[in-house]
């Protein structure tokens, strides 16, 4: 493996992928393939009273959706698995093992109930937090005593009591912890797991990875994972810190700025690829003002210097447009296909299956405004509806008399029976000339006829909409729009 590059993306299963967790993916996936390198994804499933049932499972979905593929990890195995750290219970335990023997860690017998007590001490004295490491100074037959009683205890690192400990961030630069402010953490649980700590620098060191580039909360836990690499004597990789992601108020980002589970983006008819786009931007820029990127130039273009120390803000108006952006670098064929699923997720049962042909005709007309794909079955949904819904009085337009709504609609089918198929140019020109003879405005005829044919008052271009419609939905639209205003007609005057 040599010189290779080798990262990884190691979510916690403890909820659904937020767009903090993809982004740092994204950053890893990106640093990889910039470097011709791996991207590996590891699982840290260690702390069984969080897990989320379906969560690795959402994770990997998200990274699949993104088309952020992985080089080894679960699904695709590897030859340093397995993958879930659940799964390596062993390699955790002769890590805490050898650093017992070397001296750096010991076992504490505190119980629960001590430990509580020490901690509400603590905060009445005001005094520093944190265990307190009775337990480091045992004596050798105090500890064989505890031990023999076989009650629960856990394995606790031996953190120096003086000195420092310095890191050189790829994104922050140097940072510089005091030792005797860093506390005796946990290495190994009662249960027998391990603890983030352990099993991170355990596992990144046994997957060979180079570069951690993870969310900038990690940063204190930075001192930790140096002593643990120190005391194992295992070289560290470099670690990279990547900046936060707040909302435009500058606040932790939230639900309430609009930010949602990865898989709420993909329902909501976000594509990956502007997902891709936007998130980014997310703490990393090309020059400062390039917006639209894809895929391959952020692989060209994605370097550790231009990532900001400063946090990100995460813009939801800004990804809505993106979304658009993408949408119309789509051909009609394939906006079509990503638009399916969503009619076919939203139009009632009886108005499916989708006409594959029908909707090709549908989607130029939308393309300009969509902005995202779950919009789709609302914008379009009267090209597939047998019957409109709207009040009689709709057809009536300003500065018209109700009497004049028949005869106008009858001049309309009339005409429209002559023509052949329809085709926008020469229906426009038709039409007018229907509106001449029937003494109405083309505002008020044209109004009228969008109403009856897509019963709305705001429609993509109407001729165009028309002719997608087609003369056989649109001569029966206008017979209804008759029936339905002779019907109530009498309530409109
Ligand atoms: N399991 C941690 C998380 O869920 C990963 C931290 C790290 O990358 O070291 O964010």
């Amino acid at each position: 493996m040599g010189d290779e590059v080798r990262v990884r993306f190691a979510p916690s299963p403890t909820g659904l992928p937020h767009i903090g967790n993809i982004r740092t993916a994204l950053f890893n996936w990106l640093f990889a393939r910039h470097h011709g390198g791996k991207f590996i994804v590891r699982v840290e499933d260690t702390d069984q009273e969080r897990l989320v049932p379906g969560a690795s499972e959402a994770v990997l979905d998200a990274l699949d959706w993104l088309d952020l593929q992985w080089d080894e990890g679960p699904r695709v195995e590897g030859p340093l698995g397995p993958y879930y750290q659940s799964q390596r219970l062993d390699v955790y335990r002769e890590a805490a093992e050898k650093l017992m023997a070397g001296g750096f860690a010991y076992r504490c017998f505190c119980s629960e109930e001590r430990l509580e007590q020490l901690r509400k001490e603590q905060l009445r004295s005001k005094n520093r937090q944190g265990y307190d490491r009775r337990c480091r100074s045992l004596s050798t037959a105090e500890r064989k005593n505890l031990e023999a009683q076989g009650g629960p205890s856990v394995v606790r690192f031996a953190m120096p009591v003086d000195g420092v400990t310095a890191l050189n961030d790829l994104i922050h630069g140097e940072v510089v912890w005091q030792n005797d402010l860093l506390d005796d953490f946990i290495l190994l649980k009662s249960d027998g797991f391990p603890t983030y700590h352990l099993a991170v620098v355990t596992d990144d060191h046994l997957m060979k990875v180079t570069h951690v580039l993870r969310a900038e909360e990690w940063l204190p836990s930075t001192p930790r994972h140096l002593q643990i690499y120190q005391a194992l004597q295992f070289e560290p990789p470099k670690f990279g810190h990547l900046p936060m992601i707040l909302g435009p108020d500058r606040a932790k980002l939230s639900k309430r700025h609009g930010a949602t589970a990865a898989e709420e983006y993909r329902d909501d008819g976000f594509l990956p690829e502007a997902m891709l786009n936007f998130m980014a931007l997310l703490g990393w820029s090309l020059d400062d003002k390039t917006e639209v990127m894809d895929r391959g130039t952020l692989v060209q273009s994605f370097s550790l210097e231009r990532i900001n120390k400063s946090a990100a803000i995460f813009d939801l108006e800004k990804l809505v447009w993106m979304n658009g952006v993408y949408i119309r670098q789509l051909s009609v064929s394939e906006l079509a296909e990503r638009i399916l699923p969503f009619l076919e997720r939203e139009l009632p049962p009886s108005l499916l299956p989708v006409d594959q042909e029908y909707l090709l005709r549908i989607v130029p007309l939308i393309r300009e405004r969509i902005k995202l794909l779950a919009d789709a079955a609302h914008l379009t949904s009267y090209f597939f509806e047998e019957e409109l819904d709207y009040e009689a009085g709709a057809l009536v337009q300003k500065g018209m008399e109700a009497r004049e709504v028949p005869p106008a609609l009858e001049a309309a089918r009339d005409e429209l029976g002559r023509a052949g198929e329809l085709q926008h140019e020469p229906l426009e020109q038709a039409l007018r000339a229907v509106a001449a003879d029937a003494g109405l405005k083309p505002r008020q005829f044209f109004g009228l006829l969008r109403v009856a044919v897509t019963g709305r008052d705001v429609s993509p271009p109407l001729f165009e909409t028309m002719e997608a419609l087609g003369k056989e939905r649109v001569l029966f639209r206008i017979d209804a729009a008759i029936g339905r205003f002779q019907a109530t007609g009498r309530a409109v005057e």
